[in-house]
């Protein structure tokens, strides 16, 4: 009654718009899941390469820890900072064919700091409409003047760009509907009217191009005509955290402007040197890579000749697309019937009437995987 919050009504109108989220506690392993008792096949992750669960990996974790400790004990500017992160760091340098990187405990936080360090007032910022929601929220929150374009749509993008005023944001892939940015043309408009230009590869690296450089790699782009550079390592690469890289003296800048850098503990070395163990796996991944490739090909054909409507993608994010969120939800509970376990993807995480189930398919899958999720869709078709 006397409150100043609603929280009773807000989530009210979510539950009677089919969009109230609530959380399951799961036992993973690899790609089984258990529920409340019962086991599923998953697909649902983004361990894409399978590494979350790799033993080298793991071994790696537990080496980290056995030398660095638990935690890193301070913020990277007081004594955070150790031999594990600068190793990271240099692994990425030389991965990725930039100059510096800096690491972040995530990708939310990464994105937030990048953008509130660079934009001020006179500033400009264009993001794709489909950009993640970390690039969203800060960007409507700056004092700078942000423009969304529709997805990838370079014509409304050059009608909205101004002389060298500021940062155009986009994702390697998109993480709700698989399919790459425009970087060919994003590169070209950037450099046409002297903006910056960030990528988003949180669903590209470790995944497209070859050693699993990326989606910029995938396309024969080279690095330096992307100004900023950001990737996370809890997606493909199988454990936590982000990191930003670019020139030095973009990486000075973040260091000394970078709030969500400077004022965090820094991530456990023992996780800094995880990952770097995770490069070398992905480096190494190619196999990895064929699989999936032909997974992919694997559902994908199987699915549209039972009918069903896909996005334009070739990457292992593939969205079945439904419509409203009361279908999609209905078609996820059938197949958990089933024993297959996917995410129903609603409003407001993708814009209205596109409510869709995200399949994502990982290395780990085999076709046998593939060939069951496919006959549960079949008997799960409206009217079958
Ligand atoms: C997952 C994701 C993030 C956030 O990364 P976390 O490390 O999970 O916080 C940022 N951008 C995109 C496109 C993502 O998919």
């Amino acid at each position: 009654m006397n409150s100043p919050f609603d929280l009773a009504g807000a989530l009210a109108a979510r539950r009677e718009a089919a969009l109230l989220r609530a959380r399951s506690a799961v036992c993973l392993d690899g790609l089984r899941l258990r529920v409340e008792g019962r086991d599923y096949l998953h697909f649902a992750g983004n361990d894409y390469l399978g590494l979350a669960r790799e033993p080298v990996l793991a071994e790696a974790f537990a080496d980290g820890v056995a030398r660095f400790g638990a935690g890193s004990g301070a913020s990277p500017l007081v004594t955070g900072y150790q031999e594990a992160h600068r190793r990271l760091e240099e692994t990425l340098c030389d991965w990725l064919g930039v100059e510096a990187a800096l690491l972040f405990n995530c990708g939310f936080s990464a994105n937030q700091a990048v953008l509130k360090a660079l934009l001020g007032k006179g500033h400009r910022l264009w993001q794709d409409r489909l950009n993640h929601a970390s690039l969203q929220e800060a960007g409507s929150q700056l004092p700078c003047t942000m423009r969304r374009f529709a997805h990838n749509d370079m014509g409304a993008l050059a009608r909205q760009l101004e002389p060298a005023a500021g940062l155009i944001v986009s994702e390697g892939v998109f993480s709700m509907d698989g399919d790459l940015g425009a970087w060919p043309a994003l590169c070209e408009l950037a450099a046409e009217t002297n903006n910056w230009l960030m990528i988003d590869d949180a669903h590209g690296l470790g995944v497209l191009g070859p050693e699993g450089r990326g989606t910029l790699a995938s396309l024969g782009i080279a690095p330096g005509r992307v100004h900023i550079h950001m990737g996370t390592f809890g997606k493909a690469l199988g454990v936590a955290g982000a990191f930003v890289a670019g020139s030095r003296e973009l990486v000075e800048y973040l260091t000394n402007f970078a709030r969500t850098y400077v004022y965090s503990t820094h991530m456990p070395p023992a996780q800094a040197h995880a990952i770097t163990a995770a490069i070398g796996l992905a480096r190494d991944g190619e196999g990895h890579r064929e699989q999936l490739a032909r997974l992919i090909d694997h559902f994908r054909s199987g699915a549209l000749a039972q009918g069903w409507q896909l996005g334009q993608s070739h990457t292992p994010i593939q969205p079945l697309l439904v419509g409203e969120s009361e279908a999609a939800l209905r078609l996820a509970m059938r197949l958990r019937a089933r024993g297959i376990w996917v995410s129903a993807i609603r409003p407001p995480t993708v814009p209205a009437g596109t409510a869709r189930l995200r399949i994502t398919l990982s290395a780990a899958h085999g076709e046998a995987d593939v060939d069951a999720l496919l006959t549960a869709l079949d008997a799960c078709r409206e009217g079958a």
